[in-house]
């Protein structure tokens, strides 16, 4: 693997390509070719150049899935048109029957697609707190696999991943990790233990909100080869054009990860002290039940923070009034975002998880940008006057 991963962003793993066509072969050009085409030429009958048709392989994405392999120090990635389209062809690895744990807290759409789509196909699930409960009680015969987030959205809590796959790897059991609050800069599941990483190329990996993608990365070859079945069968692949969008994102993955992280732990240490807020839930900081896990399965906190304000009327007003912060959904941009996860991310959940994670009507989670944290908290300051 040789270089560090700043270097490894800019140096988007040519010589990892495993098509030799797919390699330094384009006349030179610094930014890798957008393959906009739906099908190949094949040279000959029995003959192809690598590539058929593009919903089973394109260039450019294979492209992608080689660099955000390298990024996660993973054997392989296969890249998606979303997110959710990675979480639901893993899902489709599962049969009628089998069992998964899964994270109490966890992104709402990847709760919606447990509950309503992958349950009725069969499959059963037991929610449990990974951060503070034992697994063990809850594995059964039928148990397949475990699904976390670390932090997780939208409450921050962290799991210590290398104990986790330990427990799993003793009960022959996957360990699936969506990795997509720190991104490959700051966690690498695999390292700890994990057996699949899951990404939402959305956030981090593409970072400027522009283009809608998601990844899987594994070292096991088995697993990579049942979802390359499963992508070209189900047509979930990211386009050439994403692909690159998200290539291009990557570029800057490193500064961008530094410059929010340093603006998320400032505006941490800023709200702390803010009379309105009661809770700040940011894992660098070291009053975080996982703050000493952070430290040790991470190499930095991330850009996300989640905090409770002393009412709902607050959360509401803090919400209208912010100016240069926008109202959004989503995370992991260049602009710093703040979201209301009990109407919008969480909202297709059901209340009384909800009430169990504690996402109630006064909870804010913030997406920390790049711009001068003094305008941030500027901004923050003028929302919080409107509610005095
Ligand atoms: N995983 C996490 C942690 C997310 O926050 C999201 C979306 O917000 C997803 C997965 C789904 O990704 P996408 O929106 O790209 O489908």
């Amino acid at each position: 693997m040789g270089f560090s991963i700043e270097t490894r962003c800019q140096h988007l793993a040519d010589e990892q390509s495993t098509n030799s066509q797919n390699s330094k072969d384009h006349y030179g050009a610094i930014s890798y070719p957008i393959y906009q085409t739906a099908t190949f030429a094949h040279p000959a009958v029995g003959e192809s150049t690598g590539y058929d048709y593009s919903r089973l392989q394109n260039p450019t994405r294979e492209h992608v899935e080689n660099v955000v392999a390298a990024l996660e120090e993973g054997a392989c990635a296969l890249a998606f048109s979303s997110g959710m389209a990675a979480i639901s062809a893993l899902m489709e690895m599962f049969r009628p029957g089998d069992h998964l744990i899964v994270d109490a807290d966890l992104y709402g759409g990847s709760i919606r697609l447990f509950e309503h789509i992958t349950r009725k196909n069969g499959i059963e699930f037991t929610r449990v707190n990974c951060n503070e409960e034992e697994l063990e009680p809850f594995i059964t015969g039928r148990t397949r696999a475990v699904f976390i987030e670390t932090p997780t959205n939208p409450m921050m809590n962290v799991t210590d991943i290398r104990e986790l796959a330990n427990t799993a790897k003793r009960h022959g059991l996957l360990l699936i990790v969506d990795n997509t609050f720190l991104s490959p800069y700051f966690q690498n599941p695999l390292k700890l233990g994990a057996d699949i990483v899951v990404h939402s190329g959305t956030k981090f990996l593409g970072g400027h909100n522009d283009t809608i993608a998601g990844f899987v990365v594994t070292n096991d070859e088995a697993v990579g080869e049942e979802l390359r079945f499963i992508i070209k069968t189900t047509g979930a692949g990211l386009s050439p054009f994403d692909s690159w969008l998200i290539l291009r994102g990557i570029k800057t993955l490193a500064v961008r990860m530094e410059r929010a992280q340093e603006n998320a732990g400032k505006l941490s240490c800023w709200l702390e002290e803010q009379e309105i807020i009661k809770k700040v839930i940011y894992p660098g900081l070291p009053s975080h039940p996982g703050y000493e896990i952070m430290k040790k399965q991470c190499s930095g906190f991330g850009t996300m923070l989640t905090f409770e304000t002393e009412s709902k009327n607050a959360a509401l007003a803090i919400l209208k009034n912010v100016r240069l912060i926008s109202f959004a959904e989503s995370l992991g941009g260049t602009e710093t975002l703040i979201t209301y996860p009990i109407t919008q991310t969480h909202a297709d959940v059901p209340e009384n998880v909800r009430q169990k994670n504690g996402i109630t009507d006064c909870i804010l989670r913030m997406s920390v940008g790049i711009e001068k944290i003094e305008d941030i908290i500027a901004d923050l300051n003028n929302a919080f006057a409107s509610i005095l």
